[in-house]
This record gives structure tokens, sequence and C-alpha cells, in this order.
């Protein structure tokens, strides 16, 4: 935790007595920050906007079947989350993906429409563009293409391309647009000519050097990988709000308050200490606090933020994609066979989804709650490139285009008939972490809060998307927080 001296637990609960902290946000990053703060008996209220905690996490029931509705997963990256999940009493939830349905494929890929997304990749640049699985992708053509990346000399590789730029250079188009971009769209919501390879695939470079090739690189990249597992995702049995339950519900208990359909509205100076202004229930009220911690999605995190931090915008730099899930139950024998393994990546441009997941493939607690023949599958819209195809589309509208898209890419005929249920939920993100310019917007966003006098911010679009680097970055701006209403004189 930066390295911040352990507490000098004397005083420290006579100090926390009659404080209080405010934490503005109820998703993943608002919840654990509030956690910790509750651990030292300082009094904390969280508001959130929503009439349920977890934010980003969602899970609720389609066609009476408990489902993730948002994110499903956690990386197992840092141990932060697992670490989390165990303190909550949740380790016996955690599950693997996998039910024997193999990996991701890809879809729209020209002359042949779907197939496996070929194994052993980094961000679906391949190791060996020979290898069955990739050449089946790009062709022969595609493949001496990339090959000519062996024999090409390392000249020019400095650390300003873009990942587009190095793939297409060392390998060809065919790599990039059939390979790379659907999992930059897919897995990033961003293209890859805006994702930095340095923060995407840290190593990379240096590998290239060394190595001589992108394609050698990327081999030696998956071997260090492979000796140290640590890229995998788990899953929660009954979804991932369970975790954001488990929190709301640890605040509470440790004497904290979590206030639902509650927006925040204004933070207000209030001599030493700040108000917080919200929408209550009967009309605007405030809520006296000695610190603020900001946990909301970037748009209304700076809104509030900016009148207080010189230098902040009130609107993010570059605005991040929208993205929309929609969930589907379906009715569908045929889709025992898993025809798409876990779920599809679409190459940009080929159908109106980016992604799909099919859940009952991916996930056995979900697979286990079904009828014989019934599917939950998820497709997902928008990126950084586009808006989502269901913008302006009312929700009945939207689940009708999922299907249809699902159809397609699941290659299995959908009918209207067949659909049992569905949920169409909407986010706003952040810009990915990965992308040029966000790691020095995000340092100078972090130097404007962090001059304020006890507020301080958290969530994923500061720490970068995903629990993985949400929760650690949380924890460590609520100690630096609750410092600084402990020990400020
Ligand atoms: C579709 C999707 C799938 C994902 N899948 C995964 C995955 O599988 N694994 C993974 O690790 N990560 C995944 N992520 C990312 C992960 O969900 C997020 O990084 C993380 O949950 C963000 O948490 P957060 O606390 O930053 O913000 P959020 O969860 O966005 O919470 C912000 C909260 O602030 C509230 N709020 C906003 N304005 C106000 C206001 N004015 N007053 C009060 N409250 C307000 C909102 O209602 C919301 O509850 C996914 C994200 C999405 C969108």
């Amino acid at each position: 935790m930066d390295g911040a001296a352990p507490y000098d637990l004397g005083d420290l609960h006579e100090r926390a007595q009659g404080s209080r902290i405010v934490v503005i946000g109820a998703g993943a990053g608002g919840l654990v920050a509030a956690r910790e703060i509750a651990k030292l008996d300082i009094g904390v209220t969280v508001v959130d906007a929503a009439s349920r905690p977890g934010g980003a996490i969602r899970s609720a029931e389609v066609a009476g079947i408990p489902l993730d509705l948002g994110a499903e997963s956690f990386a197992t990256r840092g141990g932060h989350v697992a670490k989390l999940v165990d303190e909550l009493g949740l380790a016996d939830r955690v599950v693997d993906p996998g039910t024997g349905a193999g990996g991701a494929w890809v879809a729209g890929v020209p002359g042949i429409g779907a197939a496996p997304l070929p194994a052993g990749g980094v961000l679906g640049i391949p190791g060996n563009p020979f290898a069955d699985d990739v050449r089946r992708v790009i062709g022969w053509r595609g493949a001496w293409r990339a090959y000519l990346d062996r024999v090409r000399p390392v000249l020019t590789i400095g650390h300003a391309h873009s990942l587009g730029a190095l793939v297409r250079s060392r390998m060809g188009s065919r790599v990039l647009d059939r390979l790379v971009a659907p999992v930059t769209t897919g897995v990033y919501s961003a293209s890859a000519e805006d994702i930095d390879p340095d923060i995407a695939a840290p190593g990379l470079n240096q590998a290239l050097t060394r190595a001589g090739s992108l394609s050698g690189a990327v081999l030696s990249l998956a071997e260090k990988r492979k000796a140290a597992p640590g890229g995998a995702v788990r899953g929660l049995r009954g979804g991932m709000a369970t975790l954001t339950d488990a929190l709301a519900a640890a605040v509470e208990e440790a004497g904290g308050e979590v206030r639902l359909g509650a927006p925040a509205t204004r933070i207000l100076e209030d001599g030493d200490g700040w108000l917080v202004e919200i929408e209550g229930e009967d009309g605007p009220e405030t809520i006296a606090a000695d610190g603020v911690i900001v946990a909301t999605e970037e748009r209304p995190a700076r809104r509030l933020l900016a009148p207080h931090a010189e230098g902040l915008a009130e609107d993010p730099p570059v605005p991040g994609p929208s993205v929309t899930v929609i969930t589907l139950v379906v009715q569908s024998p045929e889709l025992d066979a898993k025809p798409r393994g876990t779920g599809v990546l679409t190459v940009p441009g080929s159908h109106r989804a980016k992604a799909l997941t099919h859940s009952t493939a991916k996930w056995q607690w979900v697979a286990e709650q079904m009828e014989p023949g019934v599917h939950a599958v998820r497709v997902s819209f928008g990126s950084a490139e586009e808006p989502p195809a269901t913008d302006g589309l009312d929700d009945a509208a939207a689940a009708s285009l999922a299907l249809s898209e699902a159809s397609d890419l699941l290659g299995t005929p959908l009918a209207p008939e067949q659909l049992l249920g569905y949920r169409v939920e909407r986010f706003d993100q952040s810009q990915p972490a990965a992308t040029f310019g966000q790691a020095e917007a995000t340092r100078q966003a972090r130097d404007a809060i962090r001059a304020v006098p006890r507020i301080g911010a958290v969530g994923a679009w500061l720490a970068g998307t995903g629990l993985a680097q949400v929760v650690p970055d949380a924890i460590a701006e609520a100690d630096r927080v609750r410092r600084a209403v402990l020990f400020s004189e």
C-alpha cells in the first residue's frame, strides 16, 4: 500500500469516533473502499444512484434463472480478488470456466465464416503462422505474408508503434484484421490502432528485440505465461453479484450504511469538512463528511470532483465506449453440442454484435440450472469504434436483433418462439488503460484529485478495467483517505 507506515493503534479508535467518510458509488470499487474504512471504526455512508449495489456487476434472473448480466468473472492475477472472496466467506462458490467446450471462435472471416480462435497467441497474434488453426483463419496467403516477419530485420521497432501498426507491418493485414482486431474490439472495446502494446502486452517489445521477430516474441512470451500461470479467470457460482452483495452486507455489519436510489449531485465545502448533496426520496439533502471517496464511473466522477480539483476537466478527454450486453435464454437442443465453444469474437465490420458468450457452455454452474436443451447466451454490442447497434432500439427490438445475431454467430437457427426470456443492460465504460494517452490522462487526474484534502477517487476509470485492478487500487486509496481523515489536525 504505497509503503505507508503501519498505524499506531493507540488512539486510533478514539480518533475514528465521530468521523465519517461518504463513498459515492456502490460498485466494486466503492464497496471495497467502504469496507476498508469501516474496519477502522470510522463511520461510512455509501450512496448510489441505482436501486441495487454492484454497478457493472449485475446478476439477476432471466426466464427465472439467475445469471450474470455484466461482469461474469475475475482475473486471478495478483490474487487480490481471490483474497477478498475468501475474506467474505465465498471461497466455496469459486468456479473455473470450461465445460469441455474448447475456447472461443472468431466469426466473419472472409471466405470461411467462423473458425476456432487459434490457441497460444498473445492478443490474437500467432506464434506460428503456419499452424493449422492459424492458417485456417488467415489462409496460405496470410500465412506466407505473416512469415515475412521471421525474415525481415527488426529495424524500426520502437515504443511508439500502436499494436495495429506493429502487427500490420510485421505480419500483414490478415493477421491484424482476422485475429488481432476481433480480440481488441471484443475484449478491450478498442481498435488495435489505439492500443499501446507496452501496456496491453508488457514485455512484447523487449521480446521482439531479443527474438528478432514478432511471432518469435509471442512464442517466448506465451512460454513465460505458461511457466507463471496467472492469466486465468474464475467465476462465482450464483453470479458475481454475490461478491458485491456480500461487500454491501459487510459494510453494514461493520456499522456502515448503504443508501440506494440516492444519487449524489454535488460535493460542497463545509469548513474543514465536506457536504455531499444527494437527491433523497424527499428531495435534496446533505450528508456531512470528514472525507469523501468518489467511486462512480468517469463522467459523473469528473462532474463531482472538477469544482474542487484544480485542472481536472469536467468531461473525459476521450469518451469511453458504450457497451450493451443482451442476455438471452433460449430453448435450443442444437446448442447442447456447443457449436462455437465458449463464445465468438467477430471480425470488426462483419456483424452488428462484437462478441457472444455461450454461458451454458462456459460455466458449469449456469448449465446446471438449465432444463434440458435450454441455454443462456450473452450478445455484446458497441466499442470505441462504433456505438452499440442497439442504440435507439427499445428492449424488445434490441433483444430481437441480439437473437438474430446469436443465430448467425452460433451457426444455429434461433426463431423468436425459442426465446424464453431476455435482459438488456447498458454500460458506459472509460477508455481502456491500454490505449495511447490513457496512462498520462489517469496520472493527471489522480494528481489533481490527491491535491484536494481528504478527497479520494476509486474505480475502473482510474485503476483500469477489471476487478483485478479495481480491488487493490480501492484498498490503497481508502487507506490514503482514512489516514488523511484520522491524522489531519
Ligand atoms: C459488460 C461488462 C463486462 C465485464 N466483465 C468483466 C469480467 O468478466 N471480469 C472483470 O474483472 N471485470 C469485468 N468488467 C469490468 C468490471 O465490471 C469493472 O471494471 C468494475 O466492476 C468497475 O467497478 P467500479 O467500482 O469502478 O464502477 P461501477 O461498477 O461502474 O460502479 C459505479 C457506481 O456508481 C454509481 N453512480 C454513478 N453516478 C452516481 C452518482 N451521481 N451518485 C451516486 N452513485 C452514482 C453507479 O450507479 C454505479 O453503481 C466488465 C465490465 C462490463 C461493462
